[in-house]
């Protein structure tokens, strides 16, 4: 048989995930089994410092298929990073981001190759629904979706999470990009090309626990909003440039009352009031 002229990557970002791996795996495989012909498969299993039998799992797997690949990282560096450094290693003529638990379904896929074939260059998923999701998740979600919409001064879609297909030409621009504090989804927007989304449902997951704690998801917020807006950085320099101001004319008011009126003011009130305003 042939080689497939074209490869696919799959990078898979994996914290605590025992209970999902072969799982996702298998309906993967099946997934993508119409496209055999057309690619070649390769599967990049990033393990973010889990302590569960993941790693062993996946050692398994690698055994059984040579298009398995596994990183180790040396300790959990969180998702966006372990998502980055699959991207590093991955060779694939499109490279697609896809969690482990299955609730982006591999199905979905297909389709973002269908508009990768009309030539868009990035395919992200837009969650029409997200099942099976706790109602803090939910509102917290919704509520910084808006505010980083807000603040932001590129456009970063709506509903989006990393899920999605790559293009050879924006993996390359991506993985110059080297920043430390990484918001990915915004990053790809940054750098433009083509690109466009695919509804989706987002399933419940299918097994296990969220990994992103409430800590978690406050960093990558924090990360997604300040790498993305300037806003509130301007925000801080004029609230400064405001406080410092209005203890500038208090402290002219002081000095004046105690020009003008010196019996009414009570000895050592006005030096202490103007050091006090100068710190
Ligand atoms: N994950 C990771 N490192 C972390 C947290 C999560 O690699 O520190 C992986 C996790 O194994 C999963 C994906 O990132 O494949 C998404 O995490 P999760 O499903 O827990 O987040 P949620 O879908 O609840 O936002
Ligand atoms: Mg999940």
């Amino acid at each position: 048989m042939a080689r497939p002229p074209r490869t696919i990557s799959l990078v898979i970002p994996i914290y605590f995930e025992e209970a999902v791996i072969e799982i996702f795996y298998g309906r993967t495989l099946e997934a993508l089994a119409s496209i055999s012909s057309e690619f070649e498969l390769e599967l990049i299993f990033v393990n973010d410092g889990s302590a569960d039998r993941s790693l062993e799992i996946l050692q398994t797997l690698r055994e059984r298929d040579a298009r398995v690949k596994v990183l180790n990282l040396s300790r959990n560096f969180g998702h966006q990073i372990a998502v980055s450094a699959g991207i590093d290693h991955a060779l694939g003529d499109v490279v697609v981001i896809i969690d482990a638990d299955l609730q982006d379904p591999p199905e979905v896929i297909l389709e973002m190759l269908a508009k990768w074939r009309e030539g868009y260059k990035v395919v992200y998923g837009v969650r029409t629904e997200r099942k099976g999701e706790n109602a803090f998740k939910l509102i917290t979600a919704n509520v910084f979706y808006r505010i980083l919409d807000a603040l932001s001064d590129i456009r970063i879609p709506r509903d989006t999470g990393d899920f999605r297909l790559m293009d050879r030409v924006v993996v390359e621009s991506l993985r110059e990009m080297r920043e430390e504090s990484r918001y990915i989804r915004g990053m790809v927007s940054w750098l433009g090309f083509k690109q466009c989304g695919v509804a989706y449902v987002r399933d419940p997951r299918y097994a296990g626990k969220t990994k992103y704690t409430l800590r978690k998801m406050i960093r990558f917020a924090f990360n997604g909003i300040t790498s993305f807006s300037e806003k509130p950085l301007i925000l801080a320099g004029w609230l400064g440039l405001f406080i410092t101001a209005g203890g500038f004319a208090f402290l002219f008011y002081v000095i004046i009352g105690k020009i003008l009126r010196p019996d009414t003011v009570v000895s050592g009130w006005a030096s202490l009031m103007g050091i006090v305003i100068f710190f």
